[in-house]
């Protein structure tokens, strides 16, 4: 690195003392990026009460690991996180910091970029080395289209990582690292927002993460009431019901329903997607599924791209049809 800076430093976010998935992911890039600096991979894990989760950022394959474990972290805030990681930042001088695109990690980045005056390169799926600078490839327009951003100069840089780009690796439970605690002091004052009460969002009757099949609605249903048809289909092969996010931010279905990258993950035995248009942010979810069916009126839909049989043609009549011919089939 021309200014003497290599490596990377992973800012690792926590809930309950466990590692949070899309901390988890920086991991993988994290490692590709520390051989392309020659340097090592550091990761800063925040929270409180953090030993399983600083070994696990050590099983991830961090080389050096820095734990920021106070009760000031229990709750994301910017000024005790940023504290935290500004500490780790003088601690491992690397090229790169890495955050999860959560709403702390974009809170978090520009504050640090902006008080360092570095540059910040948001929302990657993709990120490289590329004569001197960090260039970063983000979605734009919904996911659309990819546009490449390249970090001026040739310091230290800051990127938010987009949820789901990469692929969390294996844990290697026999991996350690060089552990190192943090010492942080917080002055009365310093934290000027307080974190009164964590309310979960409601995390639903749905069992879509361990149904063997699926029947996913989208908007080609026509409206919440047509969820019918889906829930009768994934009632007689005693399967559940999940839906796209075109369907959730209608308000059709609620949102723990929802498959995509934005939502579950699901790998069935059997997916049937009834007037879904196959946008990537969904199918990135449903890759695992063995076997696709997608019932959609527009032939040139991309689910039929990936599904293993299709059927063009209108829901409301193909449906209601193949529900029947299953219960007399399977005598439900
Ligand atoms: C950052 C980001 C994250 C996202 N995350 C997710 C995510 O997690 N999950 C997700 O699903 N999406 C996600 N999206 C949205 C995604 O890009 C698509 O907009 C969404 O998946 C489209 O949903 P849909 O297929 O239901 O609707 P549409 O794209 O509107 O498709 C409707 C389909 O129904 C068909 N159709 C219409 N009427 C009928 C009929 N009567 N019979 C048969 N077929 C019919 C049409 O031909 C069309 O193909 C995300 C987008 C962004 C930008």
């Amino acid at each position: 690195m021309t200014n003497g800076a290599s490596g990377v430093l992973l800012v690792v976010e926590t809930r309950d003392g466990a590692i949070r998935e899309t901390s988890r992911e920086l991991f993988g890039i994290g490692r590709t990026l520390a051989s392309e600096t020659g340097g090592s991979l550091a990761a800063v894990v925040l929270g409180s009460g953090l030993d399983a989760a600083a070994s696990e950022a050590a099983a991830l394959g961090a080389d050096r690991v820095l734990v920021a474990d106070a009760p000031e972290l229990a709750a994301f805030t910017v000024d005790a996180y940023a504290k935290a990681v500004d500490a780790a930042i003088d601690a491992t001088s690397p090229a790169i910091v890495l955050l999860a695109g959560t709403t702390g990690g974009r809170d978090l980045a520009p504050f640090l970029a902006t008080r360092r005056d570095v540059a910040y390169l948001v929302d990657c799926v993709r990120l490289a080395r590329q004569d001197g600078s960090w260039v970063g490839t983000r979605p734009v327009y919904q996911g659309k289209v990819l546009t490449e951003v390249r970090a001026a100069g040739d310091g230290l840089t800051f990127a938010t990582i987009h949820a789901g780009a990469f692929v969390a690796p294996e844990p290697d439970a026999g991996r350690t690292a060089e552990t190192t605690a943090l010492e942080l002091n917080f002055a009365p004052g310093e934290i000027r927002v307080t974190v009164k009460d964590l309310v979960q969002a409601e995390a639903g009757p749905s069992n879509l993460e361990q149904a063997e099949v699926v029947v996913v609605g989208g908007r080609g249903l026509g409206e919440a009431a047509n969820f019918k048809l889906a829930e009768d289909l994934a009632s007689v092969l005693g399967g559940a019901v999940g839906a796209t996010r075109a369907v959730t931010d209608l308000g059709w279905r609620p949102h723990y329903e929802q498959v995509g990258q934005t939502g579950k993950t699901i790998a069935p035995k059997l997916y049937i997607g009834l007037g879904v248009s196959g946008a990537v942010q969904h199918t990135v979810g449903i890759r695992g599924s063995e076997t696709i069916v997608a019932i959609n009126r527009d032939p040139d839909a991309p689910i039929f791209k990936m599904a293993d049989f299709g059927i063009v043609g209108d829901v409301q009549e193909i449906v209601p049809k193949l529900t029947e011919k299953l219960r007399a089939v399977r005598g439900g």
